[in-house]
């Protein structure tokens, strides 16, 4: 079986538990049987081969018989800070994100923004980012962090190399060069960055960057700094 599924809590020695989602995936839609083989992942950055042991209503329990360091991260950290779109648009960004590697999601916080980064919403986007990685090889979880307002952000990070907001009216991407290293990015909401906030990060040193000439969605300039960074 090609499939991978997630385990919940991280893998140590020669036995795991897939529960919930993924047991009901295994057990239910795939009908998985005692002694088939399947592919683990537990985001600490390894991938496992399993042997099923046991299924139960609720569990599946599998042995362990190989596991694998397979890295498929970015070799710097990429951050975004994101101002949600709303809907399901939520979902198709952290999707590609997660694909395109990006290290961690930061729901922002702007005077104009309208989706409010509540508790269930994330919870939701988190197990977008499981079903993300399990199609995409990933094995690390692209992380979704604690909601910041742009104040907060604008003092985050400064090690990063290059901080760079998103901005219809900045410098050319293409132009910008640079070492390579981490990377924290910031896109606004679809109402845009007010001039205070632009300035408080500009202040803070971030640069501005434009996208081309046309404006872009929230996940569209998301992704498009995101394959940008990834594949620099
Ligand atoms: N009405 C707003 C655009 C908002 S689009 C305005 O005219 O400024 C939502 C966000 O996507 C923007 O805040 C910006 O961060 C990013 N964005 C969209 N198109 C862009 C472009 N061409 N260049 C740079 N950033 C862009």
């Amino acid at each position: 079986m090609s499939e991978r599924f997630f385990s919940d809590s991280l893998i140590a020695g020669d036995a795991a538990r897939l529960t919930g989602a993924e047991a009901q995936h295994l057990a239910r839609v795939m009908r998985a049987q005692v002694g088939d083989e399947v592919i683990l992942f537990d985001g600490g950055g390894d991938e496992f081969t399993g042997r099923i042991t046991a299924i139960s209503k609720s569990a599946v329990d599998l042995e362990i018989t190989e596991r694998r360091s397979l890295d498929r991260e970015l070799p710097h950290q990429l951050t975004l800070a994101v101002a949600l779109p709303k809907g399901d648009r939520q979902k198709v960004l952290v999707e590609k994100l997660t694909e395109l590697g990006v290290t961690r999601l930061i729901p922002l916080i702007t005077q104009r923004g309208v989706a409010q980064p509540v508790e269930s919403a994330l919870d939701r986007l988190s197990r977008s980012v499981i079903e993300a990685s399990k199609q995409c090889g990933r094995n690390r979880l692209m992380e979704i962090a604690a909601p910041v307002d742009v104040a907060q952000l604008a003092e985050a990070a400064p090690s990063a190399v290059l901080r760079l907001v998103a901005h219809p009216d900045g410098e050319r991407l293409a132009e910008l060069g640079g070492a390579s290293g981490d990377i924290l990015a910031a896109v606004g909401p679809e109402g845009g960055f007010t001039d205070a906030e632009v300035s408080a990060l500009e202040r803070a040193g971030w640069r501005r960057v434009a996208l081309g000439p046309r404006i872009l969605r929230i996940e569209t300039a998301a992704m498009a700094l995101a394959a940008w960074a990834s594949l620099r």
